[in-house]
């Protein structure tokens, strides 16, 4: 295998000890790191005074990283501004909280010329690249201007937006342009995949011949590579003391009453006002059901900095704390709301202790979660996952209870046929997510990208 040089905004190499936090993702790519002897280049996550270019190395976990810090006005244009406050929401089909500023976009296109400048004395001529998402999607362009012919490719992990809000940023047309810079563009889905061609072959004349864009004379694949769990590693959780605490702490609290779970970032793309409105459907049209359940919600505030996150946090508390005022009885609480977040041992037993899932994404690039919950569950006798059709995972558990975050109604309906579902139908349910949570796991996904950005161009291929 050539060397591999994995960029991101962050670097998160997966660190040793049998408790952590780290992501399927920085194990997928460390393990690809590791046996290329490749390099991790990103942000350190650190702020410095004056932008001097100086990358500190490291080895983490058998990993190299090279890291840069960046500056103040870096932080707020590029990653705070367009990344997070045009980008994000944009990307998540939420035009009404994309804010559009030249300082931002400024930011943007500094940062991404920093990276490759400073990335570019690490590379050699057969190294491959591999870039990942929408922060550094211009970095390909970046380095073909300095010359470098190296395989190049670049993945998505949000969802590609349509065109027709794709054409609401300024400078859309030369932004998705360099993209066709890479020699790979990977997606989660057909869906995200489609938008994007649609935006390439309406907008800028681009060509397509199988699943490769051709545009002026340059070739890209345009692979649809959903990625997966660290599904080993995560249901090896199954036997430590975090996942076994947590797991019977939850139950011992139930009481007998049957637990409804969720865990998101607290962020507007998960729909939790919706899920939130739904539960309250569900107690209010079933009052039968009452006292028989609760929610319990986790979700770690993330991005505190930004306006619309503050928003919607108050949004969320005002929810909660009004169905419990409506609902609760002396020794019963409807929603457990949790604003923190947990080591992937505890959700482990917190999934495995409840009996419905849900995962109710107003849009998701693909969704996590889900795919956790599904590989937590006691294969005889497992929970049932609602599912957003608007999550990227719904195109792989098709065997979820797939629903509409938008219908407090479909939702509602949905949890209560999750409850009451006989248990032979929640096995062959779980056993064919199951099935796929294990086969398209992260290494697959890696293997499958780096497959994909190894193989030689088409034309070398195919004689003309
Ligand atoms: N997560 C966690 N602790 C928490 C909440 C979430 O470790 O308290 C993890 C979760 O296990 C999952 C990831 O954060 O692996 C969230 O990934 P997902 O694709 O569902 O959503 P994202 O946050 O990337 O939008």
């Amino acid at each position: 295998m050539k060397r591999l040089i994995c960029i991101s905004n962050r670097v998160q190499a997966a660190s040793s000890g049998a408790s952590s936090n780290r992501g399927g993702l920085a194990v997928a790519l460390s393990a690809a790191l590791r046996e290329s002897n490749g390099i991790w280049f990103g942000w350190s996550g650190e702020q410095t005074d004056e932008f001097t270019g100086q990358i500190s190395f490291r080895r983490q976990d058998g990993v190299a990283t090279a890291t840069i810090d960046l500056e103040a006005q870096d932080i707020e244009e590029y990653y705070n501004g367009f990344a997070n406050r045009t980008l994000w929401p944009l990307f998540h089909y939420r035009l009404d909280l994309t804010e559009i500023a030249r300082d931002f976009a400024g930011g943007y296109a500094r940062v991404n010329q920093r990276f490759a400048e400073t990335v570019a004395p690490l590379i050699e001529p057969e190294d491959m690249i591999w870039v990942h998402d929408y922060h550094l999607m211009p970095l390909g362009q970046r380095l073909r201007e300095r010359g470098f012919s190296n395989r190049l490719g670049f993945f998505l992990h949000t969802p590609w937006p349509p065109a027709s809000l794709m054409m609401s940023l300024p400078g859309h047309k030369d932004l998705v342009k360099s993209l066709l810079s890479y020699d790979v563009i990977g997606f989660h889905t057909d869906e995200w995949r489609a938008s994007f061609i649609d935006y390439i072959v309406t907008h800028l004349g681009a060509e397509l011949d199988g699943d490769h864009a051709l545009l002026d004379g340059r070739s890209t694949r345009l692979l649809i590579c959903p990625i997966g769990l660290d599904t080993s590693e995560f249901t090896a959780a199954r036997d430590t003391p975090a996942a076994r605490s947590a797991q019977s702490r939850l139950i011992s609290s139930a009481v007998g009453r049957q637990v409804i779970v969720g865990v998101d970032r607290l962020d507007y793309s998960k729909g939790l006002q919706e899920r939130f409105m739904a539960y309250e459907q569900l107690l209010t049209t079933r009052p039968e059901l009452r006292e028989r359940l609760f929610l319990l919600q986790i979700a770690p505030p993330s991005r505190g900095d930004v306006p619309s996150y503050q928003q919607i946090r108050a949004e969320l508390n005002a929810l909660s704390g009004g169905i419990n005022g409506e609902f609760a009885s002396i020794d019963w609480v409807p929603v457990r709301y949790v604003n923190k977040g947990y080591a992937r041992e505890e959700l482990f037993g917190i999934y495995r202790a409840s009996r419905v899932g849900l995962v109710t994404p107003l849009r998701d690039g693909m969704n996590l979660v889900a795919k956790e919950y599904v590989a937590a569950q006691d294969p005889e006798d497992p929970g049932v996952l609602v599912l957003s059709r608007f999550a990227g995972a719904a195109a792989q558990l098709d065997a979820a209870l797939i629903i509409n975050p938008h219908s407090s109604e479909d939702m509602a309906d949905a949890i209560a046929r999750a409850l009451s579902m006989p248990l032979e139908e929640r096995r062959e349910r779980h056993a064919a997510m199951l099935a796929s949570v294990v086969k398209q796991d992260v290494r697959w996904w890696s293997a499958r990208f780096i497959a994909a950005l190894e193989a030689p161009e088409p034309s070398k291929d195919r004689p003309r």
